[in-house]
């Protein structure tokens, strides 16, 4: 009998939210990152046509001659887009600037909600091995999106502690339900994890009230504060967990991923790092 808890192949999360600049790609490389040294292996899709966490993550543009463009519109196969990082366990399928036309050339395809979907079921996958494909979304709610959350088992959405925040949520969640109602029918929330947390600022804690109030369980117990390492780690190629292990940011997004273990029910594999 196969336990629910852990159905076969991997737990496929999309990193979205329609606003830019809210941590999507930070949290898609480190929590990739953290997971990685936690022992379970990773894959990220960069579905970002500015593929900043291809970037991040030390893949230079020279480098991306397969990408998830022609995942998606070409005959190109999973296996042959992946690509390895210097992170062991922790690989991506990287995205240029190509897949900014994708959108309006998903439009004519007749499963133009699927495709992503269909390149991640494809048998291929089951050789790979993975425990979790990390899908980093474009800030928008196009067909790109669509694709990631008709393709994961579930939506995880970073919340930036600031003014507003939860005023883009509701539209979020309609296209949530749309897809839930069209496509995907099993697709969950995984959670809302609070980004650029400032403790010193009482509004950081007003978002954080508002957002535990209103969205209850559903908010990550951890949180993730403003670091200035966050954002120096990209533009050198690196996750926060081997820039600066010891940050306050590295700190937080090992802290993320294993409560995310947790949450579904497993333990972290590596020695020493488990709690
Ligand atoms: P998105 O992918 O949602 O557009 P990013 O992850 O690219 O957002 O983050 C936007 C900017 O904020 C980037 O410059 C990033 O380095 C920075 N940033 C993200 N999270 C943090 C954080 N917790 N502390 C400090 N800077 C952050
Ligand atoms: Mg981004």
């Amino acid at each position: 009998m196969s336990d629910p808890l852990r159905p076969p192949g991997p737990r496929i999360i999309a990193i979205a939210n329609q606003k830019g600049g809210v941590g999507k790609t930070t949290t898609t490389i480190n929590l990739g990152a953290a997971l990685a040294k936690l022992g379970v292996k990773v894959l990220v899709v960069d579905l970002d046509p500015q593929g900043n966490a291809s970037t991040g993550l030390g893949i230079e543009v020279d480098d991306r001659e397969y990408t998830t463009y022609e995942l998606l519109l070409d005959d190109v196969s999973l296996s042959e887009v992946i690509k390895p990082t210097a992170n062991a366990g922790l690989f991506i399928v990287p995205a240029t600037v190509d897949l900014s036309s994708a959108d309006v050339e998903l439009v004519s395809n007749e499963k133009r909600s699927f495709l992503l979907h269909d390149a991640l079921r494809q048998y291929a996958m089951d050789d790979l091995a993975f425990d979790y494909v990390l899908i980093d979304c474009p800030p928008s709610l196009n067909l790109l999106t669509v694709n990631a959350m008709v393709a994961a088992h579930s939506v995880l959405v970073p919340l930036q502690s600031e003014f507003f925040a939860l005023e883009g949520l509701s539209q979020l969640m309609l296209t949530i339900r749309e897809v839930r109602q069209t496509a995907n029918e099993a697709l969950r929330i995984e959670g809302v994890v609070l980004t650029m947390y400032d403790i010193r600022n009482n509004l950081s804690q007003q978002v954080e009230a508002d957002a535990r109030e209103n969205l209850g369980e559903l908010v990550f117990s951890t949180v993730i504060p403003r670091n200035v390492r966050l954002s120096e780690a990209p533009s050198f190629a690196q996750s926060v967990l081997d820039y600066d292990p010891e940050s306050k940011g590295a700190r937080a997004y090992l802290d993320l991923a294993k409560e995310l273990l947790k949450n579904h029910g497993r333990a972290a594999v590596s020695e020493g790092v488990a709690t």
